[in-house]
Parts: structure tokens; sequence; C-alpha cells
């Protein structure tokens, strides 16, 4: 994870180790270094020259500390830039009773496989979950998340396998009175965003009212996943994201543009095939991950 990200920022931490004092000259080429590491690492070209301004006029402007040299002190810059950009933790909020989560995603961003991680993740906080098979473009989708739901322990709605509107109205009667306290949808994806898609998910919306709307995105596809984050955002104000496969050779530049490119938080992040490779998103813990 961010391996090629951590290498190379490791390189302008060396350009200020040994050195006095952090000089308009030294902090110059370590800049641009980080300038370059960040781009390599497909962050947004506006959020990298923001990020080094921020760091620049830190590093520069700030009383240094006495106990940190300035190698020390650049990384602690870095550090705390990073974690701004990450942007703060905001909490998972499940109001309703039941409450209804939508995950939302295309396909092939680990919609189907974050759903079953987040019933066994909301399982294990003593809530008792119910899953709602409602991809019915992706046909294995619906097989996908019984096979999931057994495994887990928790129960599947599949119903009409062509309709998801049909399975989201079913679903609803279902779990009105039957004990569960939240209802995870697993809606269609498609390649592609594309008009149908949108429109199905937007009558799903209204039917059930979700506290929580959570996009998959693929952390190795880069900024064509944030320029996709931003499209279903705009659509339908969603809640948060998932950022999955962080545990591939991901290159740092999804999940440190999308906040800021979106204005949404990363809610979690998924970091295996595996039910429990699933993590809260801390951004501290990130930041470490980058800087190693
Ligand atoms: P969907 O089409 O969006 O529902 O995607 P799936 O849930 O079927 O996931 C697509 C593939 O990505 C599957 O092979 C999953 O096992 C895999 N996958 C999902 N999340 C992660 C993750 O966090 N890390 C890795 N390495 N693979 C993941």
């Amino acid at each position: 994870m961010f391996e090629g990200l951590r290498d190379k920022l490791s390189n302008a931490f060396k350009v200020l180790s040994g050195k006095g004092k952090i000089t308009e000259r030294n902090i110059e080429e370590a800049i641009q270094i980080v300038k370059t590491a960040l781009l390599a690492a497909d962050v947004n070209y506006k959020v990298v020259k923001e990020f080094v301004e921020n760091v620049k006029k830190r590093a520069l402007g700030e009383e240094v500390l006495k106990s940190l040299t300035p190698d020390q002190m650049f990384v602690k810059i870095i550090r705390d830039e990073l974690i701004k950009l990450l942007g703060e933790r905001e909490p998972f909020k499940l109001i309703h009773r039941p409450a209804y989560i939508m995950m939302v995603g295309l396909q092939g961003t680990g919609k189907t496989t974050s759903a079953a991680k987040i019933a066994n993740y909301l399982k294990k906080q003593g809530k008792n979950p119910i899953l709602v098979a409602a991809d019915t473009y992706r046909p294995a989708a619906i097989d996908q998340l019984e096979t999931l739901g057994k495994k887990i322990g928790v129960p599947v709605i599949t119903g009409d396998r062509k309709n998801a509107l049909k399975i989201v109205e079913e679903a609803k009667k279902q779990v009105k009175d039957s004990g569960h306290d939240v209802v995870i949808l697993d809606t269609a994806g498609r390649l592609h965003i594309d008009d149908e898609m949108m429109q199905e998910l937007e009558q799903i919306k209204e039917m059930v009212n979700p506290d929580e709307i959570l996009l998959t995105v693929d952390a190795m596809a880069g900024q064509d996943a944030v320029n996709s984050g931003k499209t279903f955002n705009d659509r339908l104000n969603v809640t948060g994201f998932v950022i999955t496969k962080l545990d591939g050779d991901s290159r740092g530049g999804v999940i440190l543009t999308i906040r800021y490119i979106t204005g949404k938080p990363v809610k979690f992040v998924g970091v295996g095939e595996k039910i429990d490779d699933f993590d809260e998103f801390y951004p501290d813990r990130i930041a470490s991950r980058i800087l190693g």
C-alpha cells in the first residue's frame, strides 16, 4: 500500500536531514520532490498545488520546534497536511429504525463484498442487520450476496431477480416488524455511469430514505474513480465513500483526492477480499501508512 509514494517522500526528507535549519533553498528542493511524488501517485493536480503551497508556507513560517530537527519538522508538517487532505472522520450515522444503508458503485468496485463486510461489522457491534440483494444487473451478484450472507450469518432478501424496485418494495414490507435494525441494500452497478442506473438509484433512495448512501470506489482506478465519485455524488448526494482495494498497489491518488473534490468523507476502507479485511477510516492511520 502506497509504496511508491512512501519511497519518494522519504527522498524529500533526506534532503533536509543533517541540515542546521530549513532555508528557502533546501525547502524548495524538498518541496519539488514532494510535488513529483504526489503527482506520480495520481493525486489531482490542483490538490497537489495547494498541498505544496501550504507545506512551504508552514515550513518557512512556523517557529521551528526546538525538539525537532529540520527533517523531523518537515515530516511533521507533511503528516499534518496529509491528515487535513484525507479529511476528518465523520460518524457512521444510523438514525431510523430500521435504518437503511444503500450501497452504490460501479461494477467491480467491490460493492457486493463491501455490503457483506458492513453487515458483518455491524453484527459485531451488536446490531441485527439484514441484506437485500437488489443488484439485478450483474447476474451473479445475488448468489454472491447469498453466499456471503450465509458465511456471516446474516439473512439475505432476494425476491424477483429482474426487478430491483420490486425487491426493495418487498424487502421494506418484510423488515418492518422483523426486529432487524439495519437494512443494507446492494444495488445495481454498471461498467460505466449511465442514466438508467442513476434513475433506478434515485427511485430506491426515494423509497427507503436511507440514513447512509455509501459509494464504493476502487483505489486502483485513480482519477477515473474520483471523477465517477463526483458524478455519483452530484446526482445522489452520497453520505460517504468506501475506498476498496487499498491492499493492492494503489498509489494513493484516490484516497488523497476524493474528499477535496467531492467534500464527502471516506467512512470505510477495504483492505482485502476477505470479510474481515475492512476497517473504519482513520486519517491518521492512513497518513502513517503513507509515511512509513
Ligand atoms: P461489485 O461488482 O462492485 O459488487 O464487486 P464485487 O464485490 O463482486 O468485487 C469485485 C472483486 O473485487 C471481487 O473479486 C472481490 O473479491 C474484490 N474485492 C472487493 N473488495 C476488495 C478489497 O478491498 N481488496 C481486494 N484486494 N479485493 C477486493
